[in-house]
């Protein structure tokens, strides 16, 4: 690369885009571009505008490192908050003039003649040395795989994608699907509707988490500096015995699993609707959802939880296997993601005309999740295993930005146009990171972070720690360095 800065494109302006971003520039790489499909950056948190919409990760610690704020309004920031601390954090370190808003990229092609990427969508077309994927693993909505479905003559739209002119109020609603999007919307539209029913497929375990404003002692506090790094710290290390218990389902795990029973029984005196909900699978092998008013929704006389499988969508509404017709006026998808596709339809192509789809037949892998061998300066954030089970995906994303800049200044150094992950250390570090699985409790039901075949592909399988200590010092002999022309 001869240029004074290596011309990166960036797809997406959520959450690892900005961070990504923010560490180019910070270090001087100030040719950065970023690509956005929707009209403002946020990500995630532009998408899902559902009531009730907020993080389970507590605001300081569900915020950049690097760009820490005085005060938040919600010891569990909400949405709108979160959103405006992303567009702030754009604004303030000179991110948001780079963003190119309404952009959909539809495919990233490596040219080993100029040693340069092509990046295309929405009829443009960008050059660049670099090219970071940030397009996250939670984007694309799910439907529920329920037969019938379009043949549902009301209103439906998926959580992801709330429909925001349709009134609830007085009408009788459906809500498929009891994850943490659900969890959260579901006591915020129960008051308001006339009739409200939860269709649940698998139960849950749930830890307290109270929604409440940032208590004023604690807030002056948090406007010390060095109080805010204290707290992090703290939360930090609250947050890691989440992972403790998944890590150990037999000994931190029965704790864990003590601890939210206790909760569940707290919340559901009724021991009938407590069997519905309960769990069959051990805690910590679906993420664990935090919250202290879901369960007394379910309480609320105009609130049903059925459990009966839906057997196929009718005009009217759900039909269930038990033969009952649920009429309603609306549903609500609260089903997830298309999870494990991570950027795919995209389509990427690196050296020698290889795709990414087709090195990933059998499921998506990448070197520390951030490099795939054989697309050169390609990096990915949020890749496959960097999800957290309970720590801040914002502490991951900002290793990876490191990460992604220190490989740039090494290729840099070496003279190289760019640098390709060497496959035998990709597949070493698969390999450990397959057997970190071993003994988990991840591995004992399906869940989103799983293939058909049982691999977790989401999630990262040990602490917060051991991933910075991993991703601090990509070293030379990692890669095969890509002369330029
Ligand atoms: P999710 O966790 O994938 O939950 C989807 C729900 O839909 C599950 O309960 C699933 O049941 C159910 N479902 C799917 N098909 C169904 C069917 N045919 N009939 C009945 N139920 C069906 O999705 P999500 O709640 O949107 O959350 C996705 C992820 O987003 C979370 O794991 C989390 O990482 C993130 N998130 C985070 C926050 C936060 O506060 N930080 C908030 C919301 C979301 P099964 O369990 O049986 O599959």
């Amino acid at each position: 690369m001869d240029r004074p800065s290596p011309r990166v494109v960036v797809v997406g302006a959520g959450f690892g885009g900005i961070a990504v971003a923010a560490e180019l520039l910070r270090h001087g790489m100030d040719d950065v571009t970023l690509l956005e499909a929707a009209p403002e950056p946020g990500g995630t948190w532009h998408h899902n505008r559902y009531p009730g919409a907020a993080c389970d990760v507590p605001s300081h610690l569900y915020s950049y490192s690097f760009a820490q704020r005085a005060s938040w309004a919600h010891v569990f920031s909400h949405q709108d908050e979160i959103l405006r601390y992303a567009r702030e954090t754009a604004d303030a370190l000179g991110i948001t003039p780079r963003i190119v808003t309404d952009t959909t990229v539809t495919s990233c092609t490596w040219d080993d003649s100029t040693r340069t990427w092509t990046v295309r969508g929405s009829g443009r077309e960008w050059v660049a040395d670099a090219v970071v994927l940030a397009t996250g693993q939670l984007d694309k909505p799910a439907y529920p795989a329920v037969a019938g479905l379009p043949d549902f003559a009301g209103r439906s739209f998926h959580s992801a994608r709330w429909d925001h002119d349709y009134d609830l109020r007085g009408k009788r609603v459906a809500v498929i699907g009891t994850g943490a999007s659900a969890t959260q919307l579901v006591p915020e539209i129960a008051p308001l509707v006339d009739h409200l029913t939860v269709f649940q497929r698998t139960g849950n375990w749930f830890l307290p988490r109270k929604d409440r404003p940032m208590p004023a002692a604690l807030d002056r506090l948090l406007r010390r500096p060095w109080a805010r790094r204290a707290w992090r710290k703290l939360l930090y290390h609250g947050i890691e015995l989440i992972t403790l218990c998944v890590r150990h389902p037999r000994t931190a795990g029965r704790v864990g699993t003590l601890l939210s029973a206790a909760h569940m029984r707290r919340q559901l005196p009724d021991r009938e609707l407590r069997r519905r909900v309960w769990p069959d699978y051990p805690f910590g092998c679906k993420r664990v959802l935090l919250s202290s008013d879901f369960l007394p929704a379910l309480r609320r006389p105009n609130v049903e939880l059925v459990t009966e499988r839906i057997a196929r969508m009718t005009p009217e509404g759900p039909l269930t296997e038990d033969g009952r017709l649920h009429e309603v006026d609306c549903v609500i998808h609260a089903t997830g993601f298309r999870t494990n596709t991570f950027m795919l339809p995209m389509s990427v192509t690196g050296r020698d005309g290889r795709t990414i789809e087709e090195d990933w037949t059998k499921g998506p892998r990448a070197h520390l999740g951030i490099m795939v061998s054989g697309f050169p300066s390609l990096f990915l954030m949020y890749g496959p295993n960097t999800n957290t089970s309970g720590g801040s995906i914002l502490f991951f994303l900002e290793a990876q930005a490191a990460y992604v800049r220190r490989a740039l200044q090494l290729a840099r150094r070496s003279g190289a146009a760019a640098l390709d992950v060497r496959p035998e250390v990709q597949e070493a570090g698969l390999d450990a990171l397959r057997a970190r699985f071993e003994g988990t409790a991840w591995m004992s039901c399906s869940s989103w972070y799983r293939t058909p075949d049982g691999r977790n592909v989401a999630n990262w399988p040990g602490y917060m720690g051991e991933y910075a200590d991993r991703t601090r010092r990509p070293a030379a002999s990692e890669f095969r360095f890509i002369p330029s022309r």
